[in-house]
């Protein structure tokens, strides 16, 4: 009958390796898995000495562990690290890491006290090795980039005007250089409402489709226009972003600000009489283009009205040039203050203005024009001096090129000259 010695089957069956050694290193077990690890058979190492197959072990340091296992009773371990390993395994696995040797954790157990024996465990740690570099790798990247995302936040800071909001728009954070431009300090605008940057004016279509977008969960880019705290104001171009949680719930809002004023200020120069500060022939010709463009889309009616002052020629020479001036300075007013915040009103050149209504009749827009004259009419310009104008007005129709409409509303002009001035003529 062939007798099993269980603990030695039991311990040839697990995937760590096992042997029995004495204090002065002999083995009496060596398992399955270290025969096939360390290609030494179990024939060859059994009752011979560890120091035989394996000088590079550490020997004094073993001893003194096995020492303490025996005389404490408790398993002990052995440092098998990276730079002094137990017994040199080569690794024939594949991997990212350049470990061509096993990592061992080794642990010392006292097994028969008296004979002073204890039984060594060798368990392979080399993956648990390599995801620890793994990690030790991805966590320096991770440094570096956080270190790299402090120098841009620095940048931000200084150069980008960045400002973050909760979901009711308290001011959560601000960068430095949005403060220095409005010239308040960080403190005096956390925790209060961005409402204080509106201005009363500002135009309440914006500032509603500003909330409605964000509030939306959609990001919101456009024009804002904000007053510093000495009273500046100043153009905006934005962009505000809605912060969302992994609930799809906003959390904040984070607004990055452009500085536009300069352009905006370009861009009204651009479009504006620099005399009677309307808008300049440029400027009525590109909105009068682009609305006959679309006019069949968005079925926008529109007037078209064209002014001159009777005998202008007349007040130059009479009262000179600056007098003139004046004159035209005050009936542009003249003309703004009888209609619509709305209507285009640019001066055409010399002293003719054009005037475009939209959306209402011919017989309403001769009443509003009706009213502008008699208002020319009745007003001192300057230096008690008064003038009348002479008005054509026609209706933009459809499909024709504007051009057109200026030959038609040009010859109402010159009838209503002709027909003795100070009057409007509809063609
Ligand atoms: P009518 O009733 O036929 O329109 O007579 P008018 O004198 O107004 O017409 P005309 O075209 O002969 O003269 C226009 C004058 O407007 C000539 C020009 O000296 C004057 N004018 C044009 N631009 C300016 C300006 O910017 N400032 C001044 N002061 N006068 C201007
Ligand atoms: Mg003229
Ligand atoms: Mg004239």
């Amino acid at each position: 009958m062939i007798k099993i010695k269980y603990p030695d089957v039991l311990l040839d069956s697990l995937e760590n390796g096992h042997m029995i050694i004495d204090d002065a290193f002999n083995v009496s077990y060596w398992n399955r898995w270290l025969c096939i690890n360390t290609q030494v058979p179990k024939e060859e190492i059994i009752g011979k000495s560890l120091e035989e197959f394996f000088p590079e072990i550490n020997y004094t340091v073993l001893q003194r562990k096995i020492k303490t296992a025996l005389t404490i009773g408790t398993p002990t371990f052995y440092d098998a690290n990276s730079s002094r390993r137990f017994i040199p395994i080569e690794r024939n696995k594949v991997t990212t890491s350049s470990l061509k040797l096993m990592q061992q954790q080794v642990t010392i157990s006292p097994y028969i006290v008296h004979e002073n024996k204890v039984m060594i465990s060798i368990y392979d740690i080399s993956e648990l090795f390599e995801a620890k570099l793994l990690i030790k790798k991805e966590m320096e990247k991770a440094h570096k980039l956080n270190e790299k995302l402090e120098a841009d936040k620095e940048i931000i800071d200084k150069n980008i005007m960045v400002m973050k909001t909760s979901a009711h728009g308290v001011i959560k954070d601000i960068s430095s250089f949005f403060c220095d431009f409005f010239e308040v300090t960080k403190r005096e605008l956390l925790g209060k409402n961005v409402s204080i940057f509106k201005l009363s004016d500002m135009s309440d279509i914006i500032y509603r489709d500003l909330w409605e977008t964000i509030k939306n969960k959609k990001l919101w880019n456009g024009e804002l226009q904000y007053r510093t705290s000495k009273g500046q104001e100043k153009w905006f171009q934005a962009r505000v972003v809605p912060i969302l949680n992994i609930h799809g719930e906003i959390v904040e809002f984070s607004a990055v600000f452009h500085d536009i004023t300069k352009e905006k200020l370009l861009a009204e120069l651009y479009i504006t009489d620099p005399l009677t500060k309307l808008y300049n022939r440029a400027h009525f010709d590109e909105t009068i283009n682009f609305i006959a463009k679309h006019q069949r889309k968005a079925e926008v009616d529109f007037i078209l009205a064209i002014v001159d002052i009777d005998f202008f020629k007349r007040i130059n020479d009479t009262y000179g040039h600056q007098v003139g001036d004046d004159a035209l300075v005050c009936v542009s007013k003249n003309i703004k203050k009888s209609l619509r915040e709305n209507d285009l009103v640019a001066r055409w050149g010399g002293e003719e203005f054009v005037i475009m209504l939209k959306n209402v009749t011919l017989d309403e827009a001769q009443k509003i024009m009706e009213k502008v004259r008699s208002n020319i009419e009745q007003n001192i310009v300057c230096h008690n001096i008064k003038v009348t104008a002479s008005f054509g007005l026609t209706k933009y129709r459809e499909n024709e090129e504007p051009k057109e409409t200026f030959k038609r509303v040009d010859d109402a002009l010159y009838e209503a000259k002709e027909g003795g001035r100070n009057r409007i003529v509809v063609k």
